[in-house]
């Protein structure tokens, strides 16, 4: 899918963001050059770096890019909370009709909270709650007396998210597929959506098995036994808040990694945010960023290499263990970054 760039390259976008996003950024590219990895990065602002220097949180340099690469690995973003402007990891996904957002999770360190996780979470990332049709009603003076917001499912995104899903399950030996929904209260919103994915898990039937949760039940059991799922697929709300449930049962937002994928373009990222809490400390965790580097090698067609980094990354943590405070450890990110390309050499 991404354009080829000279000499073997693969021309990718990188937009280092916000907060943390440079720090990590830079290890990931450095860790890449060492991993011999064949990107050939046009590096764009975004986000609020992108506010000061072109006034703009989404440029249109970053978005010519984009469309020429079809491809770009992304630091985090800060969207203000309340007002301000439209998150920009929002408008992105929807500019490249990013309908998928595949986010792994997978327990790297043994001897955790939870053992041998393995959960792949697909987010439908355009629709529902998202769509940002929201709107106050003024009353007596106040101004946000009311907030009203409406939410859209479509038969059609619903079919081909479900569709990705199984797919997915079907291309990477997954067992089943359990569709997260609340059709119980929202029967319009999330009933489409489960009689969708239900249909469409009729075609797979003696290949993938298929279940369905209501989303708060499926949070309980989450923690509870959160081996008894193998692929989960929801709505674009109900997947932001699991895909972080999730994520903090395999040591916490450092380790989840997420894919953004469209028919005609793909953003690989952290599931994690700007951490604006411990930006600039030097000790931020690179590795969800690392993973969904190693996400967009296997994207590319280049699942050795990814194997090779995660396999790099995996002995620096459970061997070597070199882990940041995040991880329960004392590493800086760059003795984490460090200590990864030595065991790349
Ligand atoms: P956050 O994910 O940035 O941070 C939550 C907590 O996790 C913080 O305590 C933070 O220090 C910690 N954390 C996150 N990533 C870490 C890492 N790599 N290593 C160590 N610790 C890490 O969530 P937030 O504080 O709610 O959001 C901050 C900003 O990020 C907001 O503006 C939000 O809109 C934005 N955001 C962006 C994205 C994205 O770009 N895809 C995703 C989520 C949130």
């Amino acid at each position: 899918m991404a354009k080829r760039a000279s000499a073997g390259k693969i021309a990718a976008t990188l937009v280092p963001g916000d907060g943390i996003g440079p720090e990590i950024t830079a290890a990931v590219v450095a860790i890449l050059d060492a991993l011999g990895a064949p990107f050939a990065w046009d590096v764009q602002q975004g986000g609020l770096a992108a506010i000061e220097t072109a006034h703009d949180p989404l440029p249109a340099p970053l978005l010519d890019s984009i469309r020429r690469t079809r491809l770009a690995l992304k630091g985090p973003l800060t969207t203000p909370v309340g007002g301000g402007f439209r998150s920009v990891n929002v408008r992105l996904r929807e500019e490249f009709k990013l309908y998928a957002n595949l986010r792994p999770s997978h327990s790297l360190i043994p001897g955790g909270r939870y053992e041998d996780i393995d959960i792949v979470l697909v987010r439908e990332n355009l629709e529902g709650l998202y769509v940002g049709f929201e709107h106050y009603i003024p009353i007596d003076g106040d101004p946000h007396a009311v907030a009203i917001s409406s939410g859209v499912n479509t038969r059609a995104g619903s079919r081909r998210i479900a569709e990705f899903a199984f797919d997915y399950a079907v291309k990477n030996g997954r067992k089943k597929v359990t569709i997260v929904h609340k059709a119980n209260v929202l029967k319009a919103l999330t009933g489409i959506f489960l009689e969708t994915a239900r249909d469409v898990a009729r075609a797979y039937e003696g290949r993938v098995a298929c279940d369905d949760r209501i989303v708060d039940a499926c949070a309980m059991q989450l923690v509870q036994n959160p081996w008894q799922f193998d692929m989960i697929v929801t709505t674009n709300l109900f997947g932001d808040i699991l895909s972080d449930e999730i994520a903090g049962l395999i040591g916490g937002l450092g380790m989840a990694p997420g894919g953004n994928i469209g028919e005609g373009a793909a953003i690989f990222e952290a599931v994690h945010g700007s951490a604006p809490d411990i930006a600039g400390k030097g000790i931020a965790n690179p590795l969800a960023l690392l993973l969904a580097a190693a996400m967009m090698l296997d994207h590319v067609g280049k699942p050795k290499l990814a194997t090779r980094l995660r396999d790099a990354m995996s002995v620096t943590l459970c061997q070597d263990k070199v882990r940041t405070g995040d991880l329960g450890g004392k590493a800086t990110t760059k003795e984490l970054t460090a200590a990864i390309i030595r065991r790349l050499a």
